[in-house]
This record gives structure tokens, sequence and C-alpha cells, in this order.
């Protein structure tokens, strides 16, 4: 009755798994598109359901909010009301057949009729209270007298079997009845059919598909039941009748929402594996952290575990190509192509990321980008001239003097229509000069300004900082 988790989320509950891979999927780790069965992102595989019983809370986790749900404001009310209304009933129709009719039966049909209703709506997912409404209550009636009539049909076998005197067949016959009787509740309930709940083809199969834990129901309904058969005694040992029967019966109405309640749920767990539809999305429930990851990423990180790196990058070049507009898909195609050190991918795609960056205005994510391509590859370079110039300029100001050399080295015979060049070389005479210490370098770069480009605007700018050099060099010499 372990649970199994996901191999990438070991705190959320899996719920596929691939049997040629050997592993474990979460929900979020693999999407089913709408009822079709997922793929191991892997091996490409149909993967196989783990069951809803995997992902679901199981009861016996969650019994103190199951003991909670007859607490509730709607059913607490309508106990209490039954109760206050039995009493009336007791003391004014008294030991009449009347009285017997209505304080007995009507009100324990009716309330039968209720625990029902709990059952049914727990197991399509609702796990608050039902409201108790005219209409909850008088559809479909039939549904406890169906109810009567197996526990009539159980007690009718067991007694013929206790006078035709075979103790053993008897005892045989009431453990079966009483092993039974829980998947009959909830085959009634699922079915509403007398015939599909005292079928012992159908009870069986409930239980085999149930599993294990359908024990452990067994025992908490056992349990249930006697402790609620021992409260009752007690109170008419110690109690007077008149308070006492009153308050045994709302014990007991307590105990059949518990037990309906529990049933009901029980049916939700394992609603994949009885064939049963659920209203709830019990997916969505059963994620504990809600990081809404994007799709097509969640393969991808799969791959990148498993080492299948070059079928991650193929993938991740596959969306970029589908949404070019997905800054995310072409993150972490470069984080991919960083770690495998593709020399040729990075300055493919990395060099276009780091133009969109900077088009987006993202100076400094682009910073980071191209300094991470720039460790593995001196030579890389991307965009245009303009996008080279801002990004040396980030570069200096950072204080990586040699990558903005490098990407600005060049620059005129690669985009020779480019008007900044001048001002761009001014950027690298500075670098050379002032990081350097290479002033007759820098004094190379102006003169090739000024030689160049004798209209420039920046020429002022060019000769003024030609004097600072000379100065300085005077000064040091
Ligand atoms: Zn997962
Ligand atoms: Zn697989």
């Amino acid at each position: 009755m372990a649970r199994i988790f996901c191999k990438y989320h070991p705190t959320v509950p899996a719920r596929w798994t691939c049997r040629a891979c050997g592993i474990d999927f979460c929900h979020r780790c693999m999407q089913a598109e709408g009822s079709d069965t997922p793929h191991c992102p892997v091996c490409h595989q149909a993967a196989e359901s783990l069951g809803s019983g995997n992902v679901i809370e199981p009861f016996w986790q969650r019994l103190q909010a199951i003991f909670a749900y007859p607490l509730q404001l709607h059913p607490l009310l309508f106990m209490l009301g039954l109760t206050v209304l039995g009493v009336l009933i007791e003391s004014v129709a008294g030991r009449t057949l009347v009285g017997w009719l209505v304080g007995e039966i009507v009100l324990y049909v009716v309330f039968l009729k209720y625990a029902y209703v709990v059952l049914e709506r727990t197991a399509a997912g609702h796990l608050d209270a039902v409201p108790v409404t005219w209409e909850a209550i008088a559809t479909e009636l039939e549904l406890p007298f169906k109810q009567f009539f197996i526990l009539f049909l159980i007690y009718a076998i067991n007694a013929s079997l206790a006078n035709s005197g075979h103790t053993g067949l008897l005892f045989l016959s009431m453990f079966l009845s009483a092993l039974l009787l829980p998947a009959s509740i909830m085959v009634l309930a699922i079915e509403h059919s007398l015939l599909s709940a005292i079928n012992p083809v159908i009870l069986l199969d409930v239980m085999r598909r149930i599993g294990p834990p359908y024990l452990l129901l067994w025992l908490f309904l056992f349990l249930l039941m006697s402790g609620s058969g021992e409260v009752r005694g007690m109170l008419l040992a110690y109690l007077p009748s008149a308070f006492a029967v009153p308050i045994g019966g709302l014990v007991s109405y307590y105990v059949t929402l518990v037990i309906f309640h529990l049933l009901g749920y029980t049916i939700y767990q394992y609603h994949e594996e009885l064939g049963f539809h659920v209203e709830q999305d019990f997916e969505a429930e059963a994620e504990p952290e809600a990081t809404p990851a994007i799709p097509g990423l969640r393969e991808v990180e799969i791959l990148f575990h498993e080492g299948k790196l070059d079928e991650a990058k193929d993938r991740l070049l596959a969306l970029v190509t589908r949404e070019p507009g997905e800054m995310a898909y072409r993150e972490r195609l470069h984080r991919l192509l960083v770690h495998t050190r593709d020399i040729e991918g990075l300055r493919r795609h990395s060099a276009d990321y780091v133009s969109r960056l900077l088009l987006h205005g993202k100076p400094s994510e682009a910073l980071r980008v191209f300094t991470d391509a720039y460790r593995l590859d001196r030579e890389f370079k991307f965009g245009d001239a303009k996008q080279r110039h801002r990004m040396a300029e980030l570069l200096a100001n950072n204080g990586q003097d040699r990558a903005a050399l490098a990407l600005l080295n060049n620059l005129h015979r690669d985009f020779p229509k480019y008007e900044g060049v001048p001002e761009a070389y001014l950027l690298v005479a500075r670098i050379l000069s002032e990081k350097f210490n290479q002033d007759d370098r820098a004094r190379q770069v102006l003169d090739f300004i000024e030689s160049r480009y004798p209209d420039s605007p920046v020429l002022g700018e060019v000769r003024t900082y030609r004097r600072v050099i000379e100065q300085v060099t005077a000064q040091g010499g």
C-alpha cells in the first residue's frame, strides 16, 4: 500500500510509469493530452497509469477529516433535527403503530437516503458536506429500501443456516457477508442496482481492484460499528432511557455518516481502478507546490536527467523553431549548449538569443548569456554592429575589458557601413590605454579613426583623448 513517487519530484505521488525504463512520473512530468495515455519521454513507449489510488491521499491518512465530516453544519443540524423529531414523535404517538412506523422507519429511511447522497457526492470527489435539500432526500427513495432488502437477505440466509445446524457453513456465511457488505454498499451507491449489489462476482471484483486496502477499510468499518454498539450499550446502562435512546440514536447517525463518507472516499481514491468517473480534478489536487512549468520543458528536463543530451537538444531546437518568441526555450537551450560545451551550437543559437535579449531590453541577461558563451569560445560574436557595440559598452562597464575588445575586433571589416565604428573604436582606445596601459596601441587606433573617418562627429573627442594620453605619457616618462 506504499505510494510510489515521481523520480524527478520526490514529494509528488507518481501518476504514470514506464515499464521499459523503470521510471515513475508525476502528473507534472507527463501530461496526457485529453484522454490519451502519454508516452514516456525517454523511450517513447506508451506509459502505464499507476491508478488514482496512488495519487489521491489514501483514506487511512485522512481519518481525522473523515471523522469530522458529519460535524459540519448541514449534516450536524440534520442529525440533531431528526433526533428532536424522534423524541417529539415518541412523546406524542408513544407506543402506537403509527408512532413506531414514523419514529423508527420513516426517519431512518430519510436519514439513510441522505447517507447515500453523501456517499455518492464523496465518490465523485466532493469532500465538503452535502446540503440537506428536498431533492437530495426525496428522489430515488427506493435506495434505502434496497439496502434494507440486502440486510434482510443476509439475515435470512444466516438465520436459516443457524436453524439447520450447519455451524461451519454458518460461520463461513457470516464471515463472507460481513466481508462483502462494504463492497455491496459501494456498488449499490454507484450503480443503484440491487442485482449488482448482491452479485458476488461483481463484489469480489471490487475487492480485487481495491486490493489489500479493502481489508483495512473493512477493519475500520468493523471497529466503527462495534464501537458504536458499545457506546449505545453504555448509555443505556448508565443513563435513564429517556436520554440514552435519543443520544444513542445520534451516535448511530454519526457513525453511519462516517461510514458512508469513508466508503465514498474509498471509491474516489480508487475510482480509476474501479472505472468510476469523478467530477473533481484529482490530478491538480495532488500537486503540492503549483509551479506552472512550461509544458515542453518537462520532457526536456527528464531527457536531461536521463543523460539523453542530444535528444534534449533536438527537442529544444524543435520547440525554439515552433515558438521563436518563447524565451524560456532559448534559455534552456543556451544552458544545455554551455553544459555540453557545444561551440557550434553557441555560435548559432546563443548568439541569436543574446540579440533577442538586447532587443527585448534585457541588457543584464544578454550580458550573462554572452559571458557564458565567451568563456567557452573567445571568438564568440553575435548580432549586428550596433548590438555588438552596445554589448561592448556593457562589458566594459562590467569590467570585462578583454571580452569587450574581442567583440569589437575588426568591427569596421565586419560592418563597413556601420556609422558607429569611430565611437566604438574610441572605446577600444580608452580600454587599451586605461585598462592595459597600451598607450601606443591606443594611439594607433585613434590615428586610424582620424585618417579613416575624417567627418565623424566624435573626432573632437578623439583629439581630446589623444592629448590626454600624450600628457599622461609625458608625465610618466
Ligand atoms: Zn515529476
Ligand atoms: Zn520509457
